[in-house]
């Protein structure tokens, strides 16, 4: 099925243009060449330049909980006032965050949070297997832990959002186990004697360095024949409802379909498709000690403080929390410093040594759905982006309905869920 055409100029015009080469943008490439098409992966830096490169690595279909759950609203006043919390707002962004705060709120209903949860579900079910299937068995395991998640808390009792994330848990069929104290001293004996319980998710795995199995993957879509650009994209060739080319800054790159991948850069495109959607970039640190001697059997969360850690092949990772601003706006490293400061109490001995950091911004949507459509006034373009918190864990099956669609292949009734025009 590898269609390759030339225009009058003789440009090789490629069947699908991918652009974006993060998780999503990758795991799209692939799925297409191994379908068949003759598949052009762009990007401006390269695999693994954005979110993709150093996110928790958490990888699962069991992490269905929604941002915005009930009891969202009473938690805000602290965003904007609290620049070391678990969620801040910037003060250069307080304004522009109004809008974003009200989508958010009236996404954390009860009914939303749960029209949510089934979504996530939905698009991260069999990721794991569908790594597996990708990367080949030895590459995985390379790549890939399966030893679950746990979430881990200072508090005896459970607050208003643990019971949401369980009652959807046990609608959805995840299987879940609470851990005491004594037990998560056995099962983790590095972490502090702080936490006095633990839910253990043990169907979630967590891959041991999200940039190298973004590379992995780039470099299986390359040997399956796919080609790479590096350029940026600056806009697109329309014409009769249809994109005829990518405009970068240096050329116009001729295609017959165009797949949108570029995660929190995607806005100004899809706009440019005639789609405008709240895509707000949610940024999130790491910050990762090179020579740590703790190591951790689990990929742990602090549910208390919205960040988790994981053992990584570079080291031992703090990765999270929110920070709204713009995508491109130079990073807060105070944030850093603050993520350091919460995971040090999270361990018996002492976080020291070299330390690597890093933010990332999370493409992110009211309700944590990504986009998974064709646009409606282009029939050739098609869009895969906004994963929220979960790019890793969605972007395999995304991959696949946003290849059956390139195909004119009807999608399962659940995609309804990923549809662009849901904002109005
Ligand atoms: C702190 C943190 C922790 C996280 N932890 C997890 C986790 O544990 N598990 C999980 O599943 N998810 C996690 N995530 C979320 C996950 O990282 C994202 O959902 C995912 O990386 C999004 O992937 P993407 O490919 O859509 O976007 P990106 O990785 O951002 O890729 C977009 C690509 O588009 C390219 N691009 C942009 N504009 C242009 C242009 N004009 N021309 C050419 N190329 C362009 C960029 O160079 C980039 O390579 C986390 C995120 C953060 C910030």
């Amino acid at each position: 099925m590898s269609h390759r055409f030339t225009d009058e100029a003789g440009l090789q015009i490629a069947d699908v243009v991918v652009l974006g080469a993060g998780i999503v943008g990758v795991t799209m490439a692939l799925e297409l060449q191994r379908r068949g098409h003759n598949t052009l992966l762009v990007d401006r830096e390269g695999p693994a330049a954005g979110c993709s490169f150093g996110n928790g690595g958490a990888i699962g279909a069991d992490a269905c909980t929604p941002f915005a759950l009930p009891g969202i609203m009473r938690k805000i006043p602290k965003w904007y006032f609290d620049p070391d919390g678990p969620i801040t707002i910037n003060p250069g962004w307080a304004l522009r965050s109004v809008p974003w705060i009200l989508r958010w709120i009236s996404a954390s209903s009860m009914r939303a949070a749960r029209r949510s949860a089934l979504g996530l579900r939905f698009i991260q079910y069999g990721c794991l297997e569908g790594y597996r299937d990708m990367l080949g068995p030895g590459l995985y395991d390379d790549l890939v832990r399966e030893q679950g998640s746990l979430y881990v808390y200072e508090s005896a009792t459970p607050s208003r959002n643990e019971l949401v994330a369980e009652e959807f848990r046990r609608e959805l069929g995840i299987s879940s186990r609470i851990v005491s104290a004594d037990e998560l001293t056995e099962i983790e004996p590095s972490l502090s004697r702080r936490f006095r319980r633990a839910t253990l998710l043990p169907g979630n795995g967590h891959t041991v360095n999200p940039k190298r199995l973004v590379d992995t993957l780039f470099d299986k879509f390359t040997a399956a024949g796919g080609s790479f650009h590096r350029a940026e994209a600056i806009g697109f060739e329309l014409a009769d409802g249809e994109v005829r080319g990518l405009r970068t800054r240096s050329q116009s790159l001729p295609l017959n379909r165009l797949v949108l991948c570029t995660g929190v850069w995607s806005r100004e495109f899809a706009a440019q498709l005639g789609v405008r959607l709240p895509l707000v970039a949610e940024r999130g640190y790491h910050v990762t000690y090179t020579e740590s001697p703790i190591r951790l059997n689990h990929k742990v969360a602090n549910g208390s403080r919205g960040f988790g850690v994981t053992s990584m092949e570079t080291g031992l990772q703090i990765t999270g929390t929110v920070e709204l601003a713009d995508a491109d706006a130079p990073p807060n490293w105070r944030r850093a410093e603050a993520l350091s400061r919460a995971a040090a109490a999270m361990f018996e001995e002492p976080l020291v040594g070299n330390r690597t950091r890093w933010m990332g911004a999370r493409p992110s949507l009211p309700d944590s759905l990504p986009v998974i459509d064709r646009a409606p006034r282009f029939g050739n373009a098609f869009f895969n982006f906004g994963h929220s918190h979960w790019g890793l864990c969605g972007a395999p099956r995304s991959a696949k309905l946003v290849a059956d669609l390139v195909e004119g292949k009807s999608v399962p009734p659940e995609a309804g869920a990923y549809a662009c025009g849901r904002f109005g």
